[in-house]
């Protein structure tokens, strides 16, 4: 058996993911639409995973932070305080001969058109909001944004959330949910989209503890995406410069992961000060301050913010899980994915056709506690290949000595050892290893 290390390519990533139901394009048979995909039957089940992952070792398993589920819309101050209206933007030029755009500072390295080399106009800023209008009337008085991030929504919130969990200070609060931006030039398939999810945390602490916090919150983080199976040299910190800061943080650390098109943010951890608290409480003239029963003092709380992609971070497990080994002359492509985030955590196989009846009631009985699937097409090579490469870590065969002692095979992706187990053993078995 041989291991090939490199890294895959774009394209044979993206081919993989629409033949296995991964990701599409979304509105193929209108010709798709730039920037928006679909996740298909095997691609929503890992988002899942990674979502669920994300809220239970940020909300589930913690005593100091809780969720949140706010609407996309929101009221279209909170954009202007947060100064998503005057500044969120990309710099932006025209290509004067072929009239493409481009993003001018990422996209254009010469000062010429990069795909005719015509000449270009100056940039202007493009704002990345979309746009649209509540209501019957479309005027300037009905505008509104879809959210290009989910945390704003999360300081608005502060105060009800704070009131009602009576959580004290440090304390945090999460959210998963869709944000929308109108990029210039989404690229690279689904690390950048204009309509993504994002997985955001907003950890409000005293200003003095503040740089503890979030140097904490940098560390937590990186353990995460380890613990989900990312390997430790796929993945870098990067702390930002002095002059790459916005003027009221104190910090800002990307988590960067090593793409086939080089090493390229997945989550930014950033020490805010209480910036946006102090915006929405200028612009409401609503108190969003916090008083501590025990000393006494007020104080506008100051905030760690922890804000990854769903989307990018599926993409990087996708790459990290990606390889493909030679076995008896033949090329096999495997996705292992860690157990916990595999779209099916085991698969079941009837030997034959005449085995369909057990072999569905022992498919059914394990789908109440993993996500199961049940596969009957073609040899139990070519099952195991599908299964391989949608990367499910264990698949099970019932044959006919099962109709005799009651046991199965249970075949383990990686090492491809096979076990005999008892099928009363099954859950328990399956348990201690995905778990
Ligand atoms: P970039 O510099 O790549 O545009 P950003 O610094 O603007 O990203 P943030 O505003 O910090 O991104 O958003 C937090 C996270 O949201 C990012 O780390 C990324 O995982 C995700 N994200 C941001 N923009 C996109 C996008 N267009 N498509 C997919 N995910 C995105």
């Amino acid at each position: 058996m041989l291991a090939k290390p490199t890294m895959v390519d774009m394209e044979t990533l993206v081919s993989l993911c629409k033949r296995r139901g991964f990701v599409f394009q979304s509105s193929e048979i209108y010709g798709g639409i730039n920037g928006f995909w679909d996740f298909g039957p095997v691609g929503v089940e890992l988002k899942r995973r990674v979502k669920e992952a994300w809220w239970k070792r940020m909300v589930q398993w913690r005593e100091d932070v809780v969720g949140l589920d706010t609407s996309i819309i929101a009221h279209p101050q909170t954009w202007v305080s947060s100064g998503h209206v005057s500044a969120f933007s990309d710099p932006m030029v025209d290509c004067k001969k072929c009239k493409k755009r481009f993003r001018s500072d990422t996209d254009v390295s010469t000062g010429k058109c990069p795909e005719c080399g015509g000449e270009l106009t100056e940039p202007r800023q493009f704002n990345l909001m979309f746009q649209t209008h509540v209501g019957a009337n479309q005027d300037d008085a009905s505008v509104a944004y879809l959210r290009p991030e989910t945390c704003q929504s999360i300081f608005t919130e502060f105060k009800n959330v704070q009131t009602v969990s009576r959580l004290k200070i440090p304390f945090g609060i999460a959210q998963i949910g869709k944000a929308f931006r109108n990029e210039i030039t989404p690229r690279n398939f689904i690390f950048r989209s204009r309509e993504f999810e994002q997985m955001e945390m907003e950890f409000f602490c005293h200003p003095t503890e503040s740089a503890k916090w979030y140097e904490y919150w940098v560390q937590e983080r990186l353990d995460w995406f380890m613990s989900v199976g990312m390997k430790k040299e796929n993945l870098r910190l990067r702390p930002h410069a002095t002059d790459e800061l916005a003027h009221y943080a104190s910090g800002c650390t990307d988590v960067e992961f090593q793409m086939p098109f080089g090493w390229s943010e997945l989550e930014g951890i950033a020490n805010r000060g209480n910036y946006d608290l102090t915006q929405h409480m200028k612009h409401s003239g609503k108190d969003l301050d916090y008083y501590n029963e025990e000393t006494k003092e007020r104080f506008v709380p100051a905030v760690v913010e922890t804000s990854v992609g769903v989307d990018r971070t599926c993409l990087a497990l996708l790459i990290n899980a990606y390889h493909e080994e030679e076995v008896k002359g033949e090329k096999r492509i495997v996705l292992s994915l860690h157990p916990s985030i595999a779209p099916y955590q085991v698969a079941v196989f009837p030997l034959s056709g005449k085995l369909r009846e057990p072999a569905t009631r022992v498919e059914k009985s394990l789908r109440r506690f993993f996500a199961a699937d049940y596969d009957e097409a073609g040899s139990i090579g070519k099952r195991y290949r599908r299964h391989d490469e949608i990367g499910t870590p264990f698949c099970v065969t019932y044959d006919f000595q099962s109709e005799i002692d009651q046991t199965v095979t249970v075949r383990n992706r990686d090492s491809m050892v096979q076990d005999r187990i008892a099928i009363d053993q099954l859950v328990n078995y399956l348990n201690d290893k995905i778990l």
